[in-house]
This record gives structure tokens, C-alpha cells and sequence, in this order.
């Protein structure tokens, strides 16, 4: 080899490596980055790559999977930037397959250089939790402690003194989302807590400009207008002016199909709204038709839950209207004596519904979703 080609191929090495940040380490045969930019990120490519969130005891790293879809050469600035996120929730899994199959399905328009934008996905945002398959993050300091991360974003460095569930939440914030500036649109998937069952539904803070379309194209069953939680991904987009939404997916742990279905649907209808199929560069969002007439919105939530410890045998199913004072289901002792009752506390629709038996004394039975305002 010439001294100049190997000059150049060294300098095409350096050049590479410094790349999103690129570590240098290759895992599974995708590069480990510390950071996205992506400015560096191949066009008309999905690129795969691996991000430590955080490093567990002993320094073994939490390596979180993350999809770049990056469109034709200029849509980087021209096009739209998605965020498709998943599993922030260990037990909640059904947003894991719609942000795989929607990458799967995107790899022929992608690579024919006729995609116009740019979508970040993370199906699996909290590995941690589904090693324990488990809703939180657990961290081994003293005899163990469980973080729910959907409540501590944007995350704090242990610089400025976050824990290791801040840090993160902090990592994924900054070096993935580059501190909100790598997405101009969002969504979180979620589904219930293992135990109980529900619909398709969007959480949506209407009170940002686009919140309301982003939800109405999801065509969930129902719509929980909403304020926010404060630390959850959706509001800490939201609160960085970027429309968001969280979708349920239905129940945790057990893929439902359906719902996967519709929710893959879903972000078909988005990337057509943001124009981001070929074809569909110049088209007007309001040119995408959302059907609503199966959407029930609601501004409340109305909760029934048991009083004493004991087997819980529900009578009402997602989406079912129940009156006010309606029995919704009974609570038994372990002699089969009945010992509670359970009636609906205002007139409503069926949100989400306990299927597991087992219910300890406070634990929530079933969901009501209604409108405060029009009654
Ligand atoms: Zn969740």
C-alpha cells in the first residue's frame, strides 16, 4: 500500500471514530456511541446502534438499543424528526414490536433514498427492567431501591448529583434526544400495569399546539385529555415544546396483537401527516382523514378500588358505559363470604379493569373515564 492511501485510510479511520461519538467498541456487531448526532448519521440508512444509559454495579453498562432512520441527504433539515420510544416500563411490552416492525417495514423506502426525515426509536428504553421483568429500575445500592423512570426525566448527572436512575433518564434525555433537539415529535408507548386489562388510549396534554392531531391520528379508544405527569417522557417533551403523547397499548407483558396493529397504524398515518412518505411530501396534513367516531374523549378518571384484602372477581369489561351506583363486581374473603360490594362512582366508560384476583386492601379495581365538564 502507497504511504498516501495508508495515510488516507488511517485518516478515514480517525474520521469515522469520531463520529456520533463513536466509542470505538463494537457489540453484537453494532457500534457503541456516547452520543447521537445526526449529522452523522448515514442517509437513506437504518443504522442500529448501542448507548450505556448507565453502568451497573461492578461497571457491567446498560446498553440500550437505538434505530436511526435517516432519510434522503437533505430531509435531515427539510423533513420532520419522529421519536418512537418504548418500554420505559419493564413489564409493558407491546410497544416494543410496533417500533421494530415500523423500522422493518421502513427499510425498501429508506433505502431508495425516498424517505423525508428522520425517526429515532428506542424499543426497549429500560433493559434493566426487563431483566427484572419489572415496571421500575432497580439499583443495588443499600439492599435495593425501585425507580419508576417515567418520573424522573429529563434526569440529573451524577455530576449534579442525580442517582443512578437519574443519570439515566439523563443520558437518554441528552445524549440520545440531544436534550429534545433531535425530535420535533413524539411519542411514548406504553401499556397498563401487569394485572388488569384496557383499551387503545392516548394520554394528551391539548394545551400544546399539535398534541390534539398527534393523539386523533393514534384513533385510540379513548382519549385522556390531560396535564401531564411531571418526570414522564411525554410531559418532559411536551414541557420542551415538542407534541407528545403517551399511547397505552392495552395490557402489560402479553403481546396483543390487535392493538399492535393499530398502533402500527398509527404511525403510518403520522409519517403521512408529517410528510414524510414518498409521495406525501407536500401534502397538507389535513389531506390525512382521522376517524373519530369510535374515539371516546374524557377530561376525569374515576377509580374504584377494594378496602380490605381479598380475591376480586370483576363484572364490567374495557369500554362497557356503566350508570352511577351500577355493581361493577364483588370482593370475597378466603371462606367465599362476600365482603365488599363494588359499585361505579359516577356514570362513565370502562377504562381499565383488574384481572388479577389477588387484590390487597387499596389496590385499584377498575378505571371509569368521563367528562367533569359536561355533567
Ligand atoms: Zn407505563
Amino acid at each position: 500500500m502507497k504511504l498516501s492511501a495508508a495515510l488516507l485510510l488511517a485518516t478515514g479511520v480517525a474520521f469515522a471514530s469520531a463520529q456520533t461519538n463513536f466509542t470505538g467498541d463494537i457489540l453484537k456487531g453494532y457500534p457503541v456511541i456516547e452520543y447521537l448526532d445526526l449529522n452523522d448519521v448515514p442517509a437513506n440508512t437504518i443504522s442500529r446502534y448501542w448507548i450505556s444509559a448507565a453502568e451497573a454495579q461492578g461497571g457491567l453498562p446498560y446498553f440500550v438499543p437505538i434505530l436511526v432512520a435517516r432519510g434522503s441527504e437533505g430531509s435531515l433539515e427539510t423533513g420532520r424528526r419522529l421519536s418512537l420510544s418504548a418500554s420505559i416500563h419493564g413489564d409493558e411490552l407491546n410497544g416494543i414490536p410496533v417500533v421494530q416492525r415500523v423500522f422493518a417495514a421502513l427499510g425498501d423506502v429508506v433505502s431508495s433514498g425516498n424517505f423525508n426525515g428522520t425517526i429515532i426509536g428506542i424499543p426497549t428504553t429500560n433493559p434493566n427492567g426487563n431483566i427484572h421483568n419489572q415496571r421500575n429500575f432497580y439499583s443495588s445500592s443499600s439492599n435495593g431501591f425501585l425507580t419508576n423512570l417515567n418520573r424522573v426525566f429529563p434526569g440529573a448527572s451524577i455530576a449534579d448529583g442525580g442517582s443512578i436512575a437519574d443519570s439515566y433518564a439523563y443520558t437518554i434525555w441528552n445524549s440520545v434526544w440531544a436534550n429534545s433537539s433531535n425530535a420535533d415529535i413524539a411519542v411514548d408507548f406504553h401499556t397498563l400495569s401487569t394485572g388488569s386489562i384496557g383499551p387503545l388510549w392516548a394520554y394528551a396534554d391539548f394545551r400544546l399546539d399539535g398534541v390534539q392531531r398527534l393523539a386523533e391520528l393514534a384513533q385510540p379508544d379513548h382519549i385522556k385529555i390531560d396535564p401531564g405527569e411531571p418526570g414522564s417522557i411525554e410531559t418532559t417533551w411536551v414541557d420542551f415544546g415538542v407534541p407528545a403523547i403517551t399511547l397505552e397499548i392495552g395490557p402489560a407483558k402479553n403481546w396483543n396483537q390487535t392493538l399492535i396493529k393499530r398502533s402500527e397504524e398509527f404511525i403510518w398515518r403520522l409519517l403521512d401527516d408529517l410528510a414524510m412518505l414518498p409521495g406525501n411530501y407536500t401534502a397538507p396534513p389535513e389531506t390525512v382523514s382521522i376517524g373519530l367516531e369510535n374515539t371516546y374523549k374524557g377530561t376525569n378518571f374515576s377509580y374504584v378500588s377494594v378496602s380490605q384484602s381479598g380475591w376480586v372477581q370483576m363484572d364490567v369489561v374495557p369500554l362497557q358505559d356503566v350508570e352511577e351506583g351500577q355493581s361493577v363486581g364483588t370482593l370475597f374473603n378466603s371462606w367465599g363470604d362476600v365482603i365488599e360490594n363494588l359499585t361505579a362512582p359516577v356514570a362513565g366508560r370502562v377504562h381499565t379493569v383488574r384481572v388479577d384476583a389477588a387484590a390487597e386492601q387499596g389496590a385499584g379495581v377498575l378505571d371509569l373515564l368521563y367528562n367533569a365538564t359536561s355533567t
